[in-house]
């Protein structure tokens, strides 16, 4: 706080982000309608708050109303009807969970519970009500692959609606969520709860995680891809990859003062890729491979690597001060301590900038952009 004011540096996980005028904290749905509904209707601008994990405020702050999502719940529902038979011998499990509970709280519950299809998103920072904004995903899944429904408040119609994963648009850290923001700090469906279709074993068997297919993955647990796990297992293999890349939150460690990858990987189509490729073997000779990542975009399209197009044009792990890249992962962008959002926007462009000049390659911004821009 300055002056009696919240400052959102103490919301973020940078660490950074000036004050704001209102900061409302909504811990009740109704709460949470009441809110961004008044702030509407007084024509407010308005920033629904979670984890604040995925978001880059400026030093100015925010004019407008911050609602924090402090909602709580979670509701189970077996399913089991006829026509449900669930995946690999197991049945489905309905889970709505409040947008306010902890993302992670949430997957070691299901952990716990002998829930799979979503033990590979351990570790990810933020609530639950966000997951489906960016369809939140790591090490070969992503919340669209079980999300059932998005209840949301639309703040269009004033109106409480259930959207389907179909309505919700979901693909590569986005969704029609996301878009529908229209580069404003919130979109116009608030998240209200998420269910989730998770999966339970039939009878006494053994609790698996979905098959393992993300090669890095594949490789630490030392099985044969696509195959299947103990849960607790999978989760923990996870949760070990993510520490050794300063992507699972600790204040001692502070690689992880970051909004978790700042550029999402390109996915170029056959003809960017050949250019790229073409690019790369003029500037370090003809033997060199550009590496593209395994992935299910299917059809001829490539995703590669925002990390090592960033490592490649020059900006290795630890470059830059006062806010600099990770120094374990190119693809974060960090606040150890000093730093501010200006510095930070500032090497996120020269990132961006030098990336374009010698790949061609235009990288786009992972997480949200508050009052600044690149
Ligand atoms: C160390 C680290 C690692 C990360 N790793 C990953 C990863 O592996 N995969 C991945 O996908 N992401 C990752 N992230 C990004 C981030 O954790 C996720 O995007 C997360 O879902 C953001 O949740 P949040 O609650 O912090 O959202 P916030 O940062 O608080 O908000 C992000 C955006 O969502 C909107 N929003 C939040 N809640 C709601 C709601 N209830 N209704 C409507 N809009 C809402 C906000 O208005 C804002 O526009 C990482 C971040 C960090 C810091």
């Amino acid at each position: 706080m300055i002056g009696g004011q919240v400052t959102l540096s103490a919301y973020t996980t940078l660490g950074l982000g000036g004050p704001v005028d209102r900061f409302i904290q909504a811990t009740s749905e109704d709460e949470l309608i009441d809110a961004v509904r008044a702030a509407d209707q007084a024509g407010d601008s308005v920033l629904v708050l979670g984890g604040g994990s995925n978001l880059v405020v400026a030093d100015a702050g925010f004019r407008g109303t911050v609602i924090h999502v402090g909602t709580r719940g979670l509701v189970v529902s077996e399913r089991g009807g006829a026509n449900d038979s669930g995946r690999h011998g197991s049945r489905t499990v309905a889970v709505t969970v409040a947008a306010g509970e902890t993302w992670d709280h949430l997957v070691e519950w299901t952990v716990s519970e002998k829930l799979s299809g979503v033990e590979c998103l351990a570790g990810i920072p933020g609530l639950a009500g966000a997951t489906p904004i960016q369809n939140v995903g790591a090490y070969g899944q992503e919340v669209a692959e079980t999300i059932l429904a998005v209840r949301t408040f639309d703040r269009l119609s004033g109106k409480v609606v259930t959207l389907s994963p179909a309505q919700c648009e979901f693909g590569y850290r986005a969704s029609m969520l996301k878009r529908a923001a229209a580069g404003e700090a919130t979109g116009r469906y608030v998240v209200l709860d998420v269910t989730f279709g998770l999966q339970r074993p039939s009878g006494s068997g053994p609790a698996l995680s979905t098959p393992i297919w993300y090669p890095e993955l594949v490789k630490t647990l030392g099985v044969a891809q696509n195959d299947r796990v103990p849960l607790d297992l999978a989760r923990e293999a996870v949760l070990e990859l993510r520490r050794g890349k300063g992507m699972l939150l600790d204040p001692a460690d502070p690689d992880t003062r970051s909004a978790g990858s700042f550029f999402t990987n390109p996915v170029l189509t056959a003809e960017q890729f050949a250019d790229v490729q073409r690019k790369a073997a003029e500037r370090y000779g003809a033997q060199f491979l550009v590496p593209h990542l395994q992935d299910e975009t299917g059809g001829d399209a490539r995703k590669i690597s925002a990390a090592w197009l960033i490592e490649q044009a020059g900006f290795a792990k630890g470059y830059g001060h006062p806010a600099r890249v990770s120094t374990k992962h190119a693809l974060a962008l960090t606040n150890p301590g000093g730093a501010d959002t200006a510095a930070l926007l500032a090497l996120a462009s020269q990132i961006r900038d030098t990336v374009r000049d010698i790949f061609g390659i235009e990288l786009v911004n992972e997480p949200v952009l508050v009052g600044g821009s690149l």
